[in-house]
């Protein structure tokens, strides 16, 4: 791992940095589980595409810079530092586009992929299902051959934006009597508005839609939509996973961010000394993260492939944020109960106490650290009626 940058490697960052000084909005967007708040998110979205910021490791043609993965990483320590907002575009660009990459046809890519990156298009992930989150192969929606396309028929559930998305991508039973669950299943593209698509959306304790539900009545999606080949939706879905679990979907950028909020809140505020060793873990955690991050980016640029390691990033940053947000608002004392605090701390413990189900549950993450990195027998758990753990979970 070499972590001397050439000097064009450090005026990509200084310009990442002048651009944002100069453009991230003053006071926070208002939050993107509202109407108001994804209309602000996505004209956000269309300012940092105008400036060729919004998707910097993509080929110029769609929109990006060719920027390398270190440039890349050091883009997010500079977008988290500038204090700017979430990604409404985080689905597509972290999860679909990597698979349209591996996966997709130059047509599908052509087209996808400019309006994904402008905002333009805002993508939902429609994986789970009410009986099927980390046991993903038994899932049961369905897509039935007709002319020209496919018919969409099931129920999906915990579809993070969705209840103001565009479109969504997700994985379909295709093949009833395959031998095996996680067989005969195929990855598609879908509209949200079209015909025969519900979408109710599911409200959070703070009462905003931040997921829907996605009852589906044979809707139509035609072949064009179809990534890879029918019957491959389960190879496809977990090709790309370890990449974004690994990489994309918390970038270390994120984590030194916050733990430099904290170093000020602690500076504004004081501590015992046991509060003030968890601000020290906080930072030594998120420069921890940003080297073994480093060491992964390194394998991959090399050529090498980002597997089961990133179960180990997965679980580190969840529970690190968790701390992280404890440590807070410890420090805040009672104004930590007001939702409001003015820094987000309080929403954001609430968002991470989520951290270790999303992207694939701990537990499943543990299991895979287990299996495959550290060669123990496969697990306790008994795995009918599908033996497919998600274990690419991703959102
Ligand atoms: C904030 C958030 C955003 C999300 N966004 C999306 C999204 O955009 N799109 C989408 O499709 N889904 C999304 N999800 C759903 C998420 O992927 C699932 O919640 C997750 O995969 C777990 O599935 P489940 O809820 O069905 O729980 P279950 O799979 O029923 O798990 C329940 C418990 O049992 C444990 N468990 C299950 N199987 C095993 C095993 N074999 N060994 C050990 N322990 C086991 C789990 O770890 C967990 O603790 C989101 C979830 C959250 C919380």
């Amino acid at each position: 791992m070499d972590l001397d940058r050439t000097a064009e490697d450090e005026a990509f960052r200084a310009e990442a940095r002048r651009w944002l000084a100069a453009h991230v909005p003053a006071a926070p967007l208002p939050s993107l589980e509202t109407a108001e708040g994804f209309a602000a998110h996505r004209a956000w979205e269309a300012e940092l595409h105008a400036a060729r910021w919004a998707v910097v490791s993509w080929p110029r043609r769609y929109g990006g810079r060719d920027a390398d993965i270190f440039r890349w990483l050091a883009f997010e320590e500079e977008y988290w530092a500038a204090g700017a907002p979430g990604r409404v575009t985080q689905n597509g660009i972290s999860l679909l586009a990597p698979t349209l990459f591996d996966h997709g046809t130059p047509e599908q890519r052509a087209r996808v992929l400019p309006d994904m990156a402008s905002g333009a298009v805002v993508w939902a992930q429609a994986w789970s299902e009410p009986e099927s989150g980390s046991d993903l192969a038994s899932l049961r929606s369905r897509a039935v051959r007709t002319a020209g396309g496919w018919l969409l028929s099931g129920q999906k559930t915990w579809s993070s934006r969705a209840a103001f998305a565009d479109r969504a991508f997700g994985i379909f039973r295709t093949d009833p009597a395959a031998a095996r669950p996680h067989q005969g299943l195929t990855y598609l593209m879908f509209d949200l508005r079209a015909p025969g698509v519900t979408v109710r959306p599911i409200g959070r304790l703070d009462g905003r839609p931040a997921f829907a539900e996605l009852f589906l009545d044979e809707v139509f999606v035609p072949d064009e939509d179809v990534i890879g080949d029918p019957g491959q939706g389960w190879r496809i879905a977990m090709s790309t996973t370890g990449n974004e679990r690994g990489l994309t979907l918390r970038s270390p950028g994120r984590f030194l961010a916050s733990a430099d909020r904290l170093v000020r809140l602690w500076r504004g505020r004081g501590a015992d000394r046991g509060v003030r060793d968890r601000v020290a873990d906080a930072v030594i955690g998120a420069r921890a993260y940003q080297l073994f991050t480093f060491a992964h980016a390194s394998r991959f640029a090399a050529g090498g492939e980002i597997g089961a390691e990133s179960s180990l990033n997965k679980v580190f940053w969840s529970e690190y944020d968790i701390a992280l947000h404890e440590t807070a608002l410890e420090l805040l004392g009672a104004d930590g109960e007001l939702a409001h605090d003015g820094d987000g701390w309080a929403e954001g413990y609430v968002f991470a106490l989520a951290g270790p189900i999303y992207a694939g549950t701990n537990e499943i993450q543990r299991d895979i650290v287990a299996e495959r990195l550290l060669g123990l027998p496969r697990g306790r758990a008994p795995r009918a009626p599908g033996d497919g753990r998600a274990e690419g979970r991703t959102a």
